[in-house]
């Protein structure tokens, strides 16, 4: 049994001595103490269904054995930097990481987080094209430092600091966007940025395959192909932001790009590739790899022994548990179970996403769309005391983000649904 301070005593030092800017999901925040899986357990052993895991950084499940066993053998053997030292723990997993893109995408810059990877590629796209404008969409997150700050789009996560440099392109947002499904519209968009906003040459574009922090939009179909063609011919670099689309996570592709078609030149990964340890990388051509070399470039930890021991670790799990296909037959079967719950309640305006990672979209009326933020959030609060975790975003904080673990079980997704069936059936 757990013997530790408090949830109060917790949440007291936290207020007392750190980032006072940081939120917490829950009117009484949970102190978690074991995770096993798709299940956590708070300090008073109750156990929780971890539908929002996967984006929080695990995606193979809680203290995965085996990923655990990696870890901790690398740690009692050595963990150092791997800046001025050979160390197999790396060469392995790069090895291992670049057999899983397609094309040239062979050479692996290693970082600590998804923001350190995102500011890497855009820094290699500048140097690469030797032009500084790069193009984002609308809604996308990318990360919280200069750059990254500056190519996220939503106001919730922009600081008032200079961010320059960064086009903002219409979000080929399907429920909400003025041209509906037609991806090619939006595309023109893009187009037009480069003609009207630019020389006519571009560093690069970086987007989400489906957004995440934005609330689970998958970009309209014909969107990314078009655009990535735009973008080529006004000289830039095509990056895709894989934190949280990648390593199987959409069931139909490993990546979330390849399910758009496309190729890009550098592809940025964190969160889920360390199943929770601090780990990102950035993946891209030797031809564009080179453009470091004219400087020095490190990473102090960027894979480190201890964290690419346990990412090799992660990816073996993936294949060894088949959890790609897992992803696509439990997230398909939970999708349907959610759509047959969006005919039973007004609320559900949308519902959407691929494989495990889903949106559900509440609205107080479906004509006007207008955003049930307080309804999201009191749905989600009752849902915790039942036992399930879903996660929440979307720019007026009114959808589910539906993200487990990748080990989620048929069970798992009945009880998800039913005690979301049991809690819009009582407000
Ligand atoms: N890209 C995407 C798509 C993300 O969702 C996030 C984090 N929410 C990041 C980048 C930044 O990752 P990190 O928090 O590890 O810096």
């Amino acid at each position: 049994p757990y013997t530790g301070p408090s949830a109060a005593e917790i949440l007291k030092k936290r207020q007392q001595y750190l980032n006072p800017a940081i939120f917490h999901f829950y009117k009484n925040p949970l102190n978690l103490v074991d995770g096993k899986m798709q299940y956590l357990f708070d300090d008073k052993g109750r156990r929780y269904l971890d539908a929002f895991g996967g984006i929080a950084t695990v995606s193979v499940g809680h203290c995965h054995p085996d990923v655990v066993e990696a870890i901790v053998n690398q740690t009692r053997r050595l963990q150092h930097s791997t800046i001025l030292y050979l160390n197999q723990a790396i060469a392995d997993f790069g090895e291992a990481l670049a057999c899983k893109l397609p094309g040239d995408l062979k050479v692996v810059f290693f970082t600590n987080s998804g923001t350190e990877a995102n500011e890497l590629a855009i820094l290699m796209a500048k140097m690469y094209t030797s032009c500084s404008d790069i193009i984002s969409i609308r809604n996308g997150y990318h990360g919280n430092a200069a750059g990254t700050m500056a190519a996220t789009a939503q106001s919730s996560y922009k600081f008032n600091v200079a961010q320059s440099g960064v086009h903002h392109a219409l979000n080929p947002d399907q429920y909400r966007g003025v041209f509906g499904s037609d991806g090619l519209k939006y595309a023109k968009d893009v187009e037009e940025i480069i003609t009207f906003g630019t020389s006519g040459q571009v560093a690069g574009f970086v987007a989400e395959a489906i957004q995440g922090v934005g609330g689970i939009k998958e970009l309209a179909p014909g969107y990314l192909s078009a655009v990535y063609d735009s973008v080529k011919r006004a000289g830039g670099l095509c990056i895709a932001d894989e934190v949280q689309s990648g390593f199987g996570r959409t069931g139909s592709h490993f990546w979330g790009f390849e399910g758009h078609g496309v190729v890009p030149d550098i592809v940025t990964m964190a969160k889920g590739i360390g199943n929770g340890i601090p780990l990102g990388a950035v993946v891209t051509t030797p031809e564009i790899a080179k453009v470091l070399t004219s400087r020095n470039y490190f990473n102090t930890f960027g894979g480190n022994p201890v964290c690419t021991a346990g990412g090799l670790a992660v990816l073996k799990v993936i294949e060894k548990e088949k959890l790609q296909q897992n992803a696509l037959s439990i997230g398909t079967y939970l999708k349907g179970l959610l759509s047959d719950l969006k005919e039973k309640y007004e609320i559900i305006g949308d519902v959407r996403g691929r494989g495990l990672m889903l949106g559900v979209e509440l609205v107080t009326d479906r004509q006007s769309k207008t955003p049930a933020k307080i309804e999201t959030a009191l749905i989600m609060d009752q849902m915790k005391d039942l036992g399930v975790i879903i996660g929440k975003g979307g720019f007026f904080g009114n959808v589910f983000r539906i993200t487990p673990p990748l080990c989620f079980t048929k069970e798992d997704a009945d009880f998800l649904v039913d005690v979301m069936d049991y809690t819009m059936s009582k407000m």
